[in-house]
Order: structure tokens, then C-alpha cells, then sequence
């Protein structure tokens, strides 16, 4: 099938950064996915700085996109792992600080288990920075059970929505 072939699927991605011009880059991110082929942008959560869980080094600047594709979900993968590389994205060992994570959260209601692609993602549930961007631009898609299991964790808005 080709990608007009194809209908389109509302599809969540998390953006995070903590090295660099931390917000620069998601903003960047962005526009950069806002111009994938057979990709329309719907909807930009505000940023928000988060610490580091699990890891070490500067603060996180994250926010949650919704965009409308017809890209499949690996296909979008590949698109995104691209911008990550243009980025500068390194990856010495595991939750290192990084310019640019880009993440599948939701791809409409699929659910995807392959070694390289798990959706819903499968930690998403435990991350305040993934959370409450996600309820900002998708309230029926978070439970206020799931914001309040992340509650602890600080978390700071720190721009109005992007237009
Ligand atoms: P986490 O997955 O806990 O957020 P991370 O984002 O730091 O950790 P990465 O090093 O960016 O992890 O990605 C490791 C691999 O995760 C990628 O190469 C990719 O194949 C895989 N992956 C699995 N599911 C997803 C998903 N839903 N979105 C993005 N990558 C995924
Ligand atoms: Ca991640
Ligand atoms: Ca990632």
C-alpha cells in the first residue's frame, strides 16, 4: 500500500532533551516532524522542565506532540530516529543525557511488540513528563488515576502552548 493509500492515525510522541540548547532542540524537533511525508502536526503541549529520574546531569526540557500520519508506525520510527541522529543524539550506556529523545508513545489504539518497537510505550505510566504533557493536549487518552501515581514527581511548565 502506498502512503496516500493509507488512512491516517493519531499518533502521541514524547520530545525530551537535557544537553545542549535544550529547548532549542525540541522546538526544532518539531517543526522537523511537523514536515514528515504524509504527516500533519494537531496539536503542541506546552514545554516543561523536568529532573533527571534515574540518571544524573542538567534538566530536562520535555513536551508531548500529537500529530496525524499515514506513515506506519516503524516507518515513523525511522523518521524519528533520523532527526534524533541529526541531533546529535549519542547513546553511551543507558538513560545518559541526551540532545533529543524522541519517543512513540500512542499509535491510535495499536498495540506493537516487536524487539525493536513497543506501543503504548511501556513506561509511559511512570513518567510525570510523558503524563501530564499527554493529559495537556489528550485529556480521554490520561486517567486522573495515572497523573495522580506520578504526582510526586516535580514537575514545572515552563511556556504557553505553541501556535
Ligand atoms: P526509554 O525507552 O525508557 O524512554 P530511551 O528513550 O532512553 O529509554 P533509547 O536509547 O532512545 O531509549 O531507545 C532505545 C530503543 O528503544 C530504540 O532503538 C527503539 O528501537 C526502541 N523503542 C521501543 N519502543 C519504542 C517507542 N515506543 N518509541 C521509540 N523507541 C522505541
Ligand atoms: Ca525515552
Ligand atoms: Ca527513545
Amino acid at each position: 500500500m502506498t502512503g496516500a493509500e493509507r488512512s491516517e492515525v493519531q499518533v502521541y510522541l514524547a520530545l525530551g532533551a537535557n544537553l545542549g540548547d535544550a529547548q532549542a532542540s525540541v522546538l526544532a524537533a518539531i517543526q522537523s516532524i511537523a514536515v514528515l511525508p504524509d504527516t500533519r502536526l494537531i496539536a503542541t503541549s506546552s514545554l516543561y522542565r523536568t529532573a533527571p529520574i534515574d540518571a544524573t546531569g542538567p534538566d530536562y526540557v520535555n513536551a508531548v506532540i500529537a500529530v496525524a500520519t499515514r506513515l506506519n508506525a516503524p516507518e515513523l520510527l525511522v523518521h524519528l530516529q533520523r532527526i534524533e541522529n541529526q541531533a546529535g543524539r549519542a547513546r553511551p550506556y543507558r538513560n545518559a543525557p541526551r540532545t533529543l529523545d524522541l519517543d512513540i508513545l500512542l499509535y491510535g489504539d495499536a498495540r506493537i511488540g516487536s524487539a525493536t518497537l513497543q506501543v503504548p510505550h511501556p513506561r509511559m505510566n511512570e513518567r510525570a513528563f510523558v503524563l501530564v504533557p499527554l493529559a495537556e493536549i489528550a485529556q480521554d487518552r490520561v486517567s486522573k488515576d495515572q497523573l495522580m501515581a506520578v504526582g510526586a514527581q516535580l514537575i514545572e511548565r515552563l511556556a504557553a502552548p505553541l501556535h
